[in-house]
């Protein structure tokens, strides 16, 4: 069997989120320096992705540059992910989703869930599609899944999904808002005089927050807990940057719950977006350089 990681691409994108309320009342440092398109500058050191976008950045550009394809690539039959990873308030669910019923500042996913409609009306009219998509976080039992028929019913799913999330987070405890979001969109065609078949699956993954357990006083349980999920996001990492090396290296799917899930998707013919989310204030200093050295190594 060929492999076919010669034909998986990953990208590696980098977001930084505009100072919020706190960071400008106390005062802090704005610490990131933008050169060019894809190069940021933290505490002496340059670190280059495949697009850099500062604190102005809008949804929309966001969306154009880096999902807008994927879209494309998933109804021409490819497996997409797009992930959001850093520490928890830099951007990632404003990334991911935004203010999910707000034109402007709509995210990724309710913007992919009116272009796949925008898409199907366009292309031939002999294909009959079947969308279907389910929200899941892993370790949590119980998801919302569904048969699809407009991005509103799409975006209804979502809304379910969080509700069902929020309930599932807050019975195995409340300092759970550190666990993974994963929402899948499964499209299937087949044409209807050719009998020709093809599926293409994406999953829009919002990470927990990368925050180091140390500091967030956690104990016992909950411990236990920040430590899966430290675990899934370094066998993420250990994952992705295997994949970027190409097809000499072990990929250790199975180190994880969640990169199990999204082996299919990870591997093979995909198309995997990662952005590395972050805060420009000098307070998060640390953690920022441990997000953008992640971002770093799957390059
Ligand atoms: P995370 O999901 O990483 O914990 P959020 O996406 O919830 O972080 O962002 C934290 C706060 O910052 C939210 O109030 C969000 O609306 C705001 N925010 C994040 N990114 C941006 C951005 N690019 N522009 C404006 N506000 C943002
Ligand atoms: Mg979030």
């Amino acid at each position: 069997m060929a492999d076919a990681r010669a034909e998986c691409s990953i990208r590696v994108l980098c977001r930084f989120r505009p100072f919020n309320d706190a960071e400008v009342r106390r005062g802090d440092l704005f610490f990131p320096t933008f050169q060019g398109d894809d190069t940021v500058v933290v505490g002496g050191k340059s670190y280059i992705f495949d697009r850099v976008f500062p604190t102005n950045t809008t949804q929309e550009q966001v969306y154009n540059t880096c999902a807008k394809q994927t879209v494309k690539d998933v109804l021409s039959g490819y497996n997409g992910t797009i992930f959001a990873y850093g520490q928890t308030s830099s951007g990632k669910t404003y990334t991911m989703e935004g203010k999910l019923h707000d034109e402007q500042q709509k995210g990724i996913i309710p913007r992919i869930a009116s272009d796949i409609f925008n898409y199907i009306f366009t292309m031939d009219e002999n294909l009959e599609f079947q969308i279907k998509d389910m929200n899941r976080v892993p370790y949590v039992k119980g998801c919302t899944e569904r048969f699809v028929s407009s991005p509103e019913e799409i975006m209804d799913v979502i809304d379910e999904g969080k509700a069902n999330r929020h309930v599932a987070v807050t019975n195995m405890n409340e300092h759970s808002s550190r666990s993974h979001s994963i929402f899948l969109i499964d499209i299937r065609q087949e044409h209807l005089e050719t009998e020709q078949k093809l599926s293409g699956k994406l999953y829009l993954v919002d990470l927990a927050g990368s925050e180091k357990v140390s500091k967030t006083g956690a104990e016992g349980a909950v411990l236990d807990e920040a430590k899966n999920i430290n675990k899934s996001l370094s066998s993420l990492g250990n994952v992705i940057s295997a994949l970027a090396e190409g097809s000499k290296v072990h990929v250790p799917y199975r180190d994880s719950k969640m990169t199990r899930i999204l082996q299919d998707s990870l591997g093979g013919n995909c198309r995997t977006t990662m952005f590395i989310c972050c805060s420009p204030s000098s307070f998060n200093d640390a953690e920022t350089k441990s997000t953008l050295m992640f971002g770093q190594r799957a390059k």
